[in-house]
């Protein structure tokens, strides 16, 4: 069975996502067709969701105007995966410290933005990531940083000593942007090697 994505896509680019989330899938025997989500509807009758970067406060305020926020959180009380990624993951957090920001509560996490130094606002890191054999090459845009996550929630990576990327259930979410780098593992692991999600089975060979 083909699966479906969605890649929210209320602001910003959505292209790269789309085409990591592919390029995963094939790596796993998937095939995934990828749809862009503007509009309330489409989020229920996908498989898997990206909410990805960009300015959260614009993202939270679109969400909830489109009505889209309730769709992700159904979404994520079905059990279904999400990969929220820099913007994404202020957005999914418990936590903002911004009152502009309107978060979902999805993973258990308090989060600073533009926590980065100046001269640190953009690089890229190899990063040791739980679960995967080689580092990732890890892109960081005026990215936040985690200060707290919840009990339940497994760090998967930490830079400087502060996580950067957790798992909350069947929620990923990193600070970098994985989608900015031909290597596809992140969205790989969010959606194909995590064992907290549900997804629909591959067919049999004679269906
Ligand atoms: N600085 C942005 C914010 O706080 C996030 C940056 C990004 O998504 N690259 O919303």
């Amino acid at each position: 069975m083909t699966l479906k994505a969605g890649v929210v896509g209320v602001q910003g680019d959505v292209s790269e996502h789309a085409e990591a989330v592919r390029r995963a899938g094939e790596a796993h025997g998937r095939e995934t067709e990828v749809v862009e989500i503007r509009d309330s509807g489409l989020a229920p009758e996908c498989d898997l969701l990206v909410l990805p970067g960009g300015e959260s406060t614009t993202i939270s305020r679109l969400l909830r105007d489109e009505g889209i926020a309730a769709e992700i959180v159904a979404h994520v009380e079905a059990g279904k995966p999400v990969l929220a990624t820099c913007a994404g993951l202020i957005v999914a957090a418990t936590d903002a410290g911004d009152d502009r920001v309107r978060t979902l509560d999805l993973v258990d996490a308090t989060v600073e933005r533009n926590a980065f130094g100046r001269q640190k606002d953009s690089f890229e890191a190899p990063l040791a990531v739980e679960g995967l054999d080689e580092p990732f090459p890890a892109v960081f845009i005026r990215a936040p940083l985690i200060d707290a996550v919840g009990e339940g929630v497994e760090v998967l990576a930490e830079w400087d000593g502060r996580p950067v990327a957790i798992r909350d259930g069947p929620v990923v979410a990193t600070s970098f942007h994985p989608e900015l780098t031909p290597d596809s593992r992140i969205h790989g692991l969010a959606f194909f090697e995590n064992d907290g999600v549900t997804l629909p089975e591959r067919p049999t060979p004679d269906q």
